[in-house]
């Protein structure tokens, strides 16, 4: 199923099915079942009828054909557990992709970029310092020679069920980190925030949310569902309906 999944959508290829997998793990060892089957509910809760536009999104215009593909595999795969056979309906399918597709949060962690920051801090004679900068950019260039810089990260994702109920903002006042390099998530504060301020974080990564209102609003409606109200969309509510992209091939007919 992983090698399947592989081919047809993009890296982190494999972490979907592994969190599928987690999933159906996690509800046969609960020691309450209702409960599980009640943190899943909340995670679904918005997806129920979209589901179908978030797997779209997620697996790519073939997204009927890849899914009927990968539909025999996971019950295959799943399939002979008799404990999950209520999990093993094409909705039931569907539904994890969505459920993933709208909370999964990705998760990069650089094991080497925190030794060379653990090393950085260290007390070195100036002579020292240099071997150990330029051991460092030796490792950096092997690395990159062997695998390309885009693969020293660790990538995966995950379910929180907390962190998946912060709203999205285009001017959050929090921002999602791992500071340990693992999977273990922490917020961190943008701003001062008040006593019933509401938390809220960019869903958008840094290159997107810098673009227009209808450019953002149109990413968010795709991938998430919803219309942003946030204060920056309220203000920018006059703004013409252009994409970025418009945008910048106007400037480009301009010129
Ligand atoms: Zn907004």
């Amino acid at each position: 199923m992983i090698t399947t999944y592989r081919n047809i959508h993009y890296p982190p290829e494999t972490t979907t099915i592994e969190l599928i997998a987690k999933l159906l793990g996690m509800y046969t060892q609960a020691t309450d079942q209702n409960q599980f089957m009640n943190y899943l509910r909340d995670f679904q809760s918005k997806v129920i009828n979209e589901d179908l536009m978030i797997c779209h999104k997620m697996l790519g215009p073939n997204f009927e054909n890849q899914l009927s593909q990968l539909y025999p595999l996971y019950c295959k795969a799943f399939g002979e557990n008799g404990d999950v056979s209520e999990f093993m309906t094409p909705q039931a399918f569907k539904t994890f992709f969505a459920i993933i597709g709208t909370n999964g949060q990705g998760i990069g962690t650089s094991p080497f970029a925190e030794w060379v920051k653990n090393v950085s801090e260290l007390k070195l004679s100036n002579d020292e310092r240099v071997a150990v900068e330029s051991l460092i950019d030796d490792l950096y260039q092997k690395m990159d020679e062997k695998t390309g810089l885009a693969f020293l990260n660790n990538e995966g994702s995950a379910l929180y069920v907390t962190q998946s109920k912060i709203n999205h903002s285009c001017v959050p006042n929090a921002v999602i980190t791992f500071p340990s390099s693992d999977h273990t998530l922490s917020l961190l504060a943008l701003d001062d925030i008040k006593c019933g301020d509401e938390i809220t974080i960019s869903y958008l990564d840094d290159c997107s949310v810098g673009r227009s209102r209808h450019s953002r609003q149109k990413d968010l409606m795709e991938n998430y569902l919803f219309v942003c109200r946030c204060p920056k969309c309220e203000e920018q509510i006059n703004d013409p309906d252009v994409t970025s992209d418009e945008e910048e091939e106007e400037e480009m007919d301009e010129e």
